[in-house]
C-alpha cells in the first residue's frame, strides 16, 4: 500500500509499505478521509511538540474516517462494510487512570502519528475495533474524520463547566477554536469574544457562535473584552490557540473565580502567564488532553443537524499531494480552515 511518511520537518514521501492484517480484536479500514490538524503542524514544521519528537520516520494522522474491509477474528464482524469514524487513542483500560475513568490521559495509550505510532496517512490502518464507531452510510468519509475534533471540542466545553448565560472568550479560531466556539453556543453561552491573528479567521466567528471578535495582530484583545465585559472579564476563557501568547491573555480576561481552559498546544516546553492575577484572582485553570467518553455526543451533534462541519472543510488532496496541504495549512494560506487527505 502507499503510505505518506514524515522523514524530516517539512519532508514527507509517498512510499510503499506491506498492506496491515488486523489482529484479532482489530478492523482493518480502507481509509477515506484523513483532517489535518495543528498538533501535526508542530511535528510538520518542528518535528515535534515541547519534549515528544519524532526520533524516526513517522506516519502522521489521527482524525480519520474510512471503510471497514476486514475484522480479525474477536472484534464485531458486522463492521464490515461500514464506514466508520475511528476514536484515535486506544488506551491499556488496566491502569489506574484508565480505571478512574481518564483513560485519555492513560500512561500508556497508543496514540497514532506521534513518536514511536505511526498513523492513518495510508491506504489502510488496522486498529482495536472497539474504537470504530459506524456512521450513516451517507454521511460522507471527510465529515465523519470531523468527530474526532468536534469530539475534542465537546471535551473541552465539558472541561470548561459552562453554565447557562455565562460569558465566554476564545483565543485562537482555527477548526478546534471555532468548534468550541460553536458548542459553547449550543452549550448555553450567551455571548462568546472570540480572538485571532488572521482576518479570515476572525471573520469566520460569527459562522460559528462567536459574537464578537478581533484580530490580535491589529487590536489590544484584553482591552476590548474588558471593556465589553464592564472590567468583569469572562466566566470562562478557552485558549485554543497555537502560540505561547494566549495563555496570558486568557489569564488576564478571566473573572474572579473564573475559569482557564486551555486545549491549545503552544508547543513550549514551558508556558507563561501571570501567576499573580491566576492567584489573585483565584482561577482554575484546566488543560485539556485530547478526548474522552465525547465521541458518541460528537457524532449525534452531526446526525442530528445541531452542527454542519461541511463549512470546515474547505480544502482536500490526494494522499501524494500531502505536502501541499500541509504547507496550505502551515501558512494560513487560501484562507484554510480544515484540510483533508481524501481517497
Ligand atoms: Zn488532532
Ligand atoms: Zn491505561
Amino acid at each position: 500500500m502507499k503510505v505518506m511518511r514524515w522523514h524530516a520537518p517539512r519532508d514527507m514521501r509517498l512510499e510503499e509499505a506491506p498492506d496491515p492484517t488486523p489482529r484479532p480484536h482489530e478492523a482493518l479500514i480502507r481509509i477515506e478521509s484523513v483532517g489535518v490538524c495543528g498538533s501535526d503542524m508542530h511535528y510538520f514544521l518542528e518535528g515535534g511538540i515541547g519534549n515528544s519528537t519524532l526520533d524516526r520516520p513517522t506516519i502522521l494522522g489521527h482524525e480519520y474516517a474510512g471503510r471497514v474491509v476486514a475484522v480479525g477474528e474477536k472484534a464485531d464482524a458486522d463492521l464490515v462494510g461500514k464506514r466508520v469514524a475511528v476514536e484515535p487513542g486506544i488506551p491499556c483500560m488496566q491502569c489506574e487512570s484508565c480505571r478512574t475513568g481518564h483513560y485519555n490521559v492513560c500512561p500508556d495509550i497508543f496514540f497514532p502519528g506521534g513518536p514511536g505510532s505511526d498513523g492513518a496517512l495510508s491506504e489502510f490502518y488496522t486498529v482495536h475495533a472497539d474504537y470504530c464507531y459506524p456512521v450513516p452510510e451517507d454521511m460522507p468519509a471527510d465529515v465523519a474524520a470531523m468527530v474526532e475534533p468536534l469530539a475534542i471540542a465537546i471535551h473541552t466545553v465539558r472541561l470548561g463547566q459552562l453554565a447557562p448565560g455565562c460569558t465566554a472568550a476564545v483565543f485562537g479560531l482555527g477548526p478546534v477554536g471555532l468548534l468550541v466556539s460553536k458548542v459553547a453556543s449550543l452549550s448555553g453561552a450567551f455571548t462568546i469574544y472570540g480572538s485571532d491573528l488572521h482576518d479570515y479567521r476572525v471573520a469566520a466567528g460569527a459562522d460559528w457562535g462567536v459574537d464578537k471578535a478581533w484580530n490580535g495582530k491589529t487590536d489590544d484583545v484584553v482591552a476590548r473584552i474588558m471593556e465589553e465585559t464592564g472590567g468583569r472579564g469572562v466566566d470562562v476563557a478557552f485558549d485554543c490557540s497555537n502560540g505561547p501568547d494566549a495563555l496570558s491573555a486568557a489569564v488576564t480576561v478571566a473573572r474572579c473565580a473564573g475559569r482557564v481552559t486551555i486545549v491549545g498546544i503552544s508547543g513550549q516546553e514551558v508556558d507563561h502567564f501571570p501567576a499573580s492575577q491566576a492567584r489573585r484572582k483565584e482561577l482554575t485553570l484546566q488543560w485539556v488532553r485530547r478526548l474522552k467518553d465525547t465521541y458518541p455526543a460528537a457524532l449525534e451533534m452531526i446526525t442530528s443537524g445541531r452542527i454542519d462541519v461541511r463549512p470546515m472543510l474547505t480544502h482536500s488532496f490526494p494522499l501524494e499531494k500531502t505536502m501541499e496541504a500541509f504547507d496550505i495549512v502551515a501558512g494560513y494560506k487560501e484562507n484554510v480552515l480544515k484540510a483533508s487527505i481524501d481517497q
